[in-house]
């Protein structure tokens, strides 16, 4: 929390979600001692769990004026980004396309007792979970080349969308959209490095 401080995270309510969740939970055991490094490791799969500072620039970006009641993430991975949201009080609503990624996370969203706020599903992410929408937020926890449409739609207005958008990973921006009376506003947070969203096989 404060090496997160030192580059730049101020929200409260991020820090202390930051804190509630313990990291080490979230890593295959050979990455376990560093944990709490702010760094991005394997977790199989050929996926990484993000660097902590992503996380909380995300959350940061998210919550910006108001904590969403619902949120839509993309890109379950191993879990943490979901269980720091849930630890907001957020009902989150978390697809990945690994099933393998998502039978690792469920267990620890149960011993973290944030499972009654966690709803997650093995899909492809492109297509978002129209059944729930629309929601407050929407966060794209991998990179898309250009702002995913059908996402989009299932924003609420008014309404917050992060995604880091590039194909080349070191030309990646993270973007904050807002919707509000039916208006897109768009604000670039700087550039960021994630995997790619993949296409839609499964
Ligand atoms: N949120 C994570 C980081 C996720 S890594 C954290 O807490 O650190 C990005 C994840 O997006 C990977 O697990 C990858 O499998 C997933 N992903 C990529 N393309 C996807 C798609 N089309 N649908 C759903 N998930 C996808």
């Amino acid at each position: 929390v404060a090496l997160l401080q030192e580059k730049g995270i101020t929200d409260k309510h991020v820090l202390d979600a930051i804190k509630k969740i313990p990291r080490h939970l979230f890593l295959n055991s050979s990455f376990e001692d560093y944990a709490y490094q702010d760094k991005a490791f394997p977790i199989g799969a050929g996926q990484t769990i993000s660097q902590p500072w992503v996380v909380a620039k995300m959350t940061e970006a998210l919550i910006e004026n108001k904590i969403p009641k619902t949120v839509l993430e993309i890109g379950t991975g191993p879990g943490y980004q979901t269980a720091v949201l849930a630890s907001l009080g957020i009902q989150v609503f978390t697809v990945e396309r690994i099933d393998e990624l998502l039978r690792t996370a469920r267990p620890r969203f149960r011993q973290l007792k944030l499972n009654e706020l966690i709803r997650s599903k093995h899909d492809d992410g492109n297509l978002g979970w129209a059944e729930n929408g629309p929601f407050d937020a929407i966060l794209l926890t991998c990179a898309a080349p250009a702002l995913v449409d059908p996402l989009l739609m299932q924003l609420a207005d008014p309404g917050v969308f992060i995604s880091p958008v590039g194909t080349d990973a070191n030309k990646q921006i993270l973007v904050r959209i807002e919707k509000r009376d039916g208006v897109i506003s768009e604000h670039d947070l700087g550039s960021v490095s994630f995997v790619p969203l993949l296409p839609g096989v499964m």
